[in-house]
């Protein structure tokens, strides 16, 4: 998939990485397609199979970050 790409605004290469929920349990954020919508049990809904892992990469040059959900 996206294997290191360029910066699109200084030029240098990025390092994937990903975006962490810090707390108890630290998780990566997830993407969910579509608006959130309430749920009485989890606070709001996120339908596994609309939920992905997201990767971001990010330069070391300027501090760019440029975030792409998984395919998976
Ligand atoms: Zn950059």
């Amino acid at each position: 998939m996206h294997q290191n790409p360029e910066c699109p605004k200084c030029g240098t290469d990025m390092r994937e990485g990903w975006i962490a929920e810090i707390g108890r349990g630290t998780m990566p954020s997830q993407w969910v397609e579509g608006r959130p919508e309430s749920s009485l049990w989890t606070g709001t809904k996120a339908p596994a199979d609309k939920t992905f892992e997201i990767v971001t990469f990010g330069c070391s040059g300027c501090g760019y970050l440029e975030s792409y959900r998984r395919k998976e």
